[in-house]
């Protein structure tokens, strides 16, 4: 006999709401809280549906960190740290209780890792496949939430630095070989390390925390590296050069594209990485170090925003040529 549905939020997601008073233990209608004082509340939302943002054998527990972190990517991107979350379930009969306990189980880590507390949702029944949203509050000081756009116009005097956490593109090569690609010259634990990548990216919090004093904008890398730039370039109203010998890559990826040159274009263009790239100006790059010294990932410098073309990426080889990218790089227009 499978569980209630109210038995089942009183196992499963009840535990994950102990520690915030205004969820009321998930027995309410609805849930409360006053922002503390001096912060500012960021909101975001991100649904995943079974067969187009995830397979079910890619197991329950890549499922829910995907689901859990790439809303917190998108609360690192704006400098925010994770506060409460509400999560609705749309499910089908033929998932059992051992699917959920381990989803809620998994759901429970990653709060210990990074924080925030289950504060509400909905869990509903559906004749199709398992979807899953969860819509997340964040929390950043006043004054230091950042944007997509820089905090002040880009002129021809400006001097701003692309800079970008961890390295690009593993998630990307990971998704392929989840899918069955081969890639000869890899050992299983480089397949294991790209896999990982893409089936439980890492969001990058820490480094958000770091650098929002004084970034200049910022944005999580989801839709890959030269699309997600593009973003900041044109709500900048500027254009982007990037160095692509500068571009950080892993071991595994380095090799992958030595032997594999056209990979390249994959690594630099392929989603779901959810590293940070963020705009920095060349006066404050002293503080970088001090920010790269506090957190778990690189920082590395990659490019430069500047006036221009609105929304413009160009990637240049260490020739100074332009790289023609399949998809004509990103122009907007
Ligand atoms: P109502 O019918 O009043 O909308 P529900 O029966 O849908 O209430 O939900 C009861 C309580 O359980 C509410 O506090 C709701 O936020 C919580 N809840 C329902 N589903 C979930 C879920 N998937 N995750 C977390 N909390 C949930
Ligand atoms: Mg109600």
């Amino acid at each position: 006999m499978s569980l209630t549905e109210f038995q089942r939020i009183a196992r499963f997601f009840k535990p994950l709401s102990d520690g915030f008073p205004g969820a009321f233990g998930l027995g309410d209608d609805a849930a409360a809280f006053t922002p503390p004082a001096g912060q500012e509340v960021v909101i975001t939302t991100d649904a995943m549906t079974e067969g187009v943002h995830f397979m079910r054998k890619q197991g329950v527990q890549s499922i829910a960190a995907r689901l859990m972190r790439s809303n917190l990517s998108d609360l690192a991107a704006k400098g925010a740290e994770p506060y409460a979350y509400l999560l609705t379930t749309a499910l089908p009969k033929d998932v059992e209780d051992d699917w959920l306990q381990v989803f809620s189980q998994t759901l429970a880590e990653d709060q210990k890792r990074y924080g925030g507390f289950l504060i509400g949702g909905d869990s509903i029944r559906t004749e199709g496949l398992i979807t899953l949203s969860i819509t997340m509050l964040g929390l950043v000081p006043k004054g230091q939430l950042m944007r997509r756009k820089t905090k002040h116009e880009v002129t021809a005097s400006s001097n701003l630095s692309v800079y970008v956490s961890g390295t690009i593109g593993d998630s990307a090569l990971g998704l392929k070989l989840t899918q069955g690609q081969k890639f000869p010259g890899l050992s299983p634990e480089d397949e294991n390390y790209l896999k990982q990548r893409h089936l439980k990216p890492e969001p990058r919090l820490d480094v958000a925390k770091a650098i929002r004093p004084f970034a200049k904008a910022c944005i999580d890398i989801s839709d890959g590296l030269v699309a997600d730039v593009g973003h900041i370039a044109q709500q900048s109203n500027a254009e982007i050069m990037l160095q692509a010998e500068k571009i950080p890559l892993s071991n595994v990826t380095k090799k992958l594209c030595n032997s594999q040159p056209d990979l390249f274009e994959t690594v630099i263009t392929g989603g779901e990485d959810y590293e940070l790239a963020f705009v920095v100006e060349a006066t404050e790059e002293s503080l970088l170090t001090i920010a790269a010294s506090k957190v778990n990932a690189p920082l590395t410098k990659i490019g430069t925003l500047r006036a221009g073309k609105a929304g413009d990426v160009q990637v240049l080889d260490k020739q100074g040529s332009i790289i023609p990218l399949k998809h004509g790089g990103w122009t907007h227009f």
